[in-house]
């Protein structure tokens, strides 16, 4: 099982602030903002290029989630922005899709 599917199986602690039947977002342990939220799906894709057309769905719903999640934690309004890493040079540590929802400072642009 990959950490997230540990965390989704309650088999790890993390800080869920939104669940759905195939998903989860959870507080990332090392935030590098105020708001840092990782949304994934319960069932393990390892990363966004390997992802196949059977898995349009569950991209759909961690897709909607992000705007779900953003209003859950007040910062639809202010913004945020979302983070997909895959692989070495994108810094990619944890072989299960996630999206990265960052928000509660002004965030540069381009990112390093
Ligand atoms: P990546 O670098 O793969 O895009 O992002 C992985 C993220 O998962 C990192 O930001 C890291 O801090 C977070 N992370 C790793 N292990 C855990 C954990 O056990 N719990 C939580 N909540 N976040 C984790």
């Amino acid at each position: 099982m990959t950490i997230f599917e540990k965390i989704a199986a309650r088999q790890i602690p993390a800080e869920i602030v939104h669940e759905e039947d195939d998903l989860l977002a959870f507080r990332d342990v090392n935030p590098q903002a105020p708001v840092h939220v990782l949304i994934v799906p319960k069932r393990c894709i390892p990363r966004i290029g390997e992802a196949v057309a059977s898995d349009a769905d569950i991209l759909g719903r961690l897709m909607l989630a992000v705007g779900t999640v953003a209003a859950k934690l007040g910062v639809k309004d202010t913004g945020f922005r979302v983070a997909i890493n895959h692989g070495r040079d994108a810094g990619e540590s944890v072989p299960h899709l996630h999206i990265h929802l960052l928000a509660g400072r002004p965030l540069e642009w381009p990112p390093g």
